[in-house]
């Protein structure tokens, strides 16, 4: 309302603030769940195992047998702004973690309730750490774990009330979003074992991915998807510039699906999953050109020389800025015009046989 004398101007308090800006960070369950299998994957985890109680809703964890986190950071391990990873702007240039914002740990204390179990190999024992919802330490007990980290989130979200109806109205559609991200994962991931569960009422957990922990992106494929789904794939490779590339694999020309998988297209850069709308439009179109009744799987790795992208655009990372866009946009069109040019060949030679 507008009222005749100016408002005071005065500063948000520390918990609204915290709130707003964790929930930038934090969007849904699958980018809760992400900060965590980034943090494992950081910590050189070999082994990540993420449990579900009723699809996330009353509870998540990530579990692995990373490098553990030392007693003199517990104090400060889930406050705003505080990492390992990043000590200064410049170093934005050459990160090779997934994190470096230091903002993961302290944005799910601020929406859900967190504990960390945790140990190094220099410690004997186990902690086991709860923290409130501005991230401070509230209590420490030994505990019985192996070396690597365990944290738990329980009911994300609820405190803040829209947010929380939200997320019980949509955790079936929630939990398919979180299951395609850890695929996108367990299929990047080259050694590192993932593990998915989720347990309903007093069932037994069920599985819902499992992965060896293979060397080659091929492998990956091949666990994830099947063998006979791969055999319908072939390894593309396109020079971008020097420096440059991509590497992958798309639908033969003739053996797409015939439905549009926006859950079977995956796009990483440098390893890091992400959106790239303008390449799975280019993709689908160019693949439309060769089959125009199919969508194709992709699987695609760009890698780039550090300095050339930029995934500092939205707290979740998800977003990445190109410095040449055009001209990655202008080369993967031409590398994937050759692809479909060449296996068309292939397929109708398939044909006349
Ligand atoms: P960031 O990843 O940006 O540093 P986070 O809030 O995600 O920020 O984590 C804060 C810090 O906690 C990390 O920098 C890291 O030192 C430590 N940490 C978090 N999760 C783990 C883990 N699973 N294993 C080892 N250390 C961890
Ligand atoms: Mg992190």
């Amino acid at each position: 309302a507008v009222t005749s004398a100016s408002p005071s101007i005065r500063p948000i308090s520390r918990g609204a603030v915290y709130k707003i800006c964790a929930g930038q960070v934090i969007l849904d369950l699958s980018s809760a769940v992400k900060e965590l299998v980034e943090n494992s994957l950081d910590a050189g985890a070999t082994s990540i195992e993420i449990a579900l109680k009723e699809y996330g809703e009353e509870w998540f964890q990530v579990i692995d047998n990373g490098c553990g986190i030392s007693p003199a950071n517990f104090k400060v391990l889930a406050l705003k702004h505080h990492t390992s990873k990043l000590n200064d702007f410049p170093d934005l240039q050459s990160l090779t973690t997934f994190g470096f914002r230091g903002e993961a740990l302290s944005s799910l204390c601020a929406l859900g309730n967190l504990t960390v179990e945790t140990r190094t190999k220099n410690e004997p024992v186990a902690t086991h750490l709860t923290y409130d919802h501005s991230g401070l330490l509230t209590s420490e007990k030994k505990s019985a774990r192996q070396v690597g980290t365990t944290v738990t989130v329980k009911n994300l979200f609820s405190n803040l009330p829209v947010r929380s109806k939200e997320f019980s109205r949509n955790i079936r559609k929630e939990y398919g979003k979180l299951v395609s991200l850890l695929n996108a994962y367990a299929l990047i991931s080259k050694g590192v074992r993932i593990v998915c569960t989720n347990t309903i009422g007093r069932n037994a957990k069920s599985m819902v991915l499992k992965t060896q922990g293979r060397d080659s992106l091929k492998d990956n494929i091949i666990t994830v998807f099947g063998m006979s789904i791969f055999n319908c794939l072939e390894p593309v490779s396109i020079c971008i510039s020097e420096g440059c590339k991509v590497d992958g694999y798309l639908s033969k020309s003739g053996q797409g699906s015939g439905r549009n998988l926006g859950d079977r297209q995956f796009f990483f850069v440098n390893g890091r999953p992400v959106d790239m709308p303008k390449v799975v439009k280019l993709v689908n179109e160019l693949y439309k050109g060769a089959n125009s009744k199919q969508y194709p799987i992709a699987i695609m790795n760009f890698t780039l020389p550090t300095g050339a992208c930029d995934v500092n655009v939205t707290p979740d990372k998800r977003k990445i800025f190109f410095a040449d866009e055009a001209s990655i946009l202008h080369a993967l069109r031409e590398g994937l015009q050759q692809v479909y040019s060449s296996t068309d060949v292939c397929y109708l030679v398939n044909k006349v046989e």
